[in-house]
């Protein structure tokens, strides 16, 4: 083990990467990795941490702490997104690149894996102090990213706004280079589909999951934890699927609707203040609960699709949905999972399920290279499709191995980085 090699056995509190090289070390440990090789995947190749100063729209100047980890490159350029979150510290950085690395493989993409985070409570931003919080952060990562070298995107509480600014305060130092960020607005050159495409992917791995069931879409019902982008689309799309979304939470609470509540009108109310708090009061049938409900909820499907850690030692037993889908990056803890595994529960991991973003991201960033828009029905049909086959790849594995779809998953992405990085014979 090298030096700074982080405890990774498991236990009921583990940091977010040491969560992830827990499975990292399994997969490789089942793979029979050699430990040289081994090492160079548990730690990221490059950490960097900068000061971010912003003016603030009071005159005064706050400073606040940035990073972008690079964690491993050897299928192709860094890639993964930046969030702007109060708990985006550097083992959370570390542990969401660790997490793109792997995704990367799992859905096929030829991108390594990175990310992105300034520890800012987002909220408390004007307009204007994000604006000027992103080019800040840009400036100061600028000279470890490009468009064949490390590859943004949005991630919490950043959007298509965010890569905009990122892609003009990057052409002011380069020139302008469109492939440098993906998850732009359409005019600067971001791909149709890419918004919704977490979301969609989402809803994709679930239908194939329970597809064996041959259950009526109505019949499935499904509760969502957050409702940002991923979990406002999974709830659109299933919604409009025709299945029954019984269940919404944010940090305010539970709505809980057992005939499925009116999404179309959420997503309205939603858009008007900001959050789904109060939405209760104007409509039907709708009780509001309390936040932990949302994960406890009589359903058969979770998505937690809001931030990591939700699911753990002290709430496991309380879980009565059959399947998970993790739209979020690692929303269970390693304890929880074993004890979901232990009672059949199926979880669709974070590497697989939530992989239509970044899947959608590399079509965005090939328009760009190639200088072409492709149309709307092209990039769905390719998310899809790319979605359907990554599943399958990783329950075939799953069903030969005897294996969760977690440790199948990191199992096909450790062999294909494990493998990448023997061909180049790296450093
Ligand atoms: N932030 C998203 C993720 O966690 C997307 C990353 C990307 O498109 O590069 O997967």
């Amino acid at each position: 083990m090298s030096e700074h090699a982080p405890d990774i056995t498991l236990r009921e509190q583990m940091t977010p990467f040491e969560s992830v090289n827990h499975y990292v070390e399994r997969a490789a440990e089942h793979a029979g990795i050699h430990e040289s090789v081994r090492q160079r995947i548990r730690m990221a190749a490059s950490e960097l941490r900068v000061e971010v100063p912003v003016r603030r729209d009071s005159g005064e100047v706050a400073t606040y702490a940035g990073y972008r980890v690079q964690h491993n490159s050897a299928r192709g350029p860094y890639k993964g997104g930046i969030r702007f979150h109060p708990e985006a510290d550097i083992d959370e950085v570390r542990a969401l690149a660790s997490l793109m690395t792997w995704k990367t493989a799992v859905i096929e993409v030829p991108f390594g894996g990175a990310k992105g985070g300034v520890q800012v409570d987002a909220s408390s931003l004007s307009d204007i102090e994000k604006e000027r919080l992103t080019r800040a952060y840009t400036r100061a990562i600028s000279s470890i990213i490009g468009d064949h070298r490390d590859i943004p995107a949005p991630d919490m509480n950043t959007d298509a706004q965010t890569m905009a600014w990122l892609a003009d305060e990057y052409a002011n130092l380069e020139g302008w280079t469109p492939g440098v960020v993906t998850g732009k607005p359409v005019p600067l050159g971001g791909s149709l589909g890419r918004e919704s495409a977490t979301g969609r992917g989402c809803v994709v791995v679930m239908e194939e999951a329970i597809r064996a069931d041959e259950v009526e879409p109505h019949d499935v019902t499904i509760a969502i934890q957050g409702f940002g982008n991923v979990g406002s689309w999974a709830a659109r799309l299933a919604h409009e699927r025709g299945y029954r979304v019984t269940a919404v939470g944010d940090q305010h609470g539970t709505l809980w609707c057992e005939d499925g509540l009116d999404i179309d009108a959420l997503v309205r109310h939603h858009g008007e203040h900001g959050s789904i708090d109060g939405f209760e009061e104007d409509a039907d049938r709708v009780e509001l609960r309390d936040a932990g409900f949302v994960l406890e909820a009589p359903v058969h499907v979770l998505v937690p699709a809001a931030i990591g850690g939700v699911v753990h030692a002290d709430n496991v037993a309380d879980v009565k949905c059959s399947l998970i889908v993790e739209g979020a990056n690692h929303p269970v803890t390693p304890w929880a999972d074993r004890q979901l595994a232990e009672r059949d529960i199926t979880v669709i991991p974070d590497i697989l399920a939530n992989a239509g973003g970044v899947l959608t991201s590399y079509f965005e960033w090939v328009q760009n290279l190639q200088q072409m828009h492709w149309h709307e029905g092209d990039v769905l049909d390719r998310l899809d499709r790319g979605m359907v086959a990554g599943y399958w790849r990783v329950r075939d594995v799953a069903e030969r191995e005897g294996l969760t779809l977690r440790e199948a998953a990191y199992l096909i992405a450790v062999g294909k980085v494990c493998e990448a990085t023997s061909l180049r014979s790296v450093g």
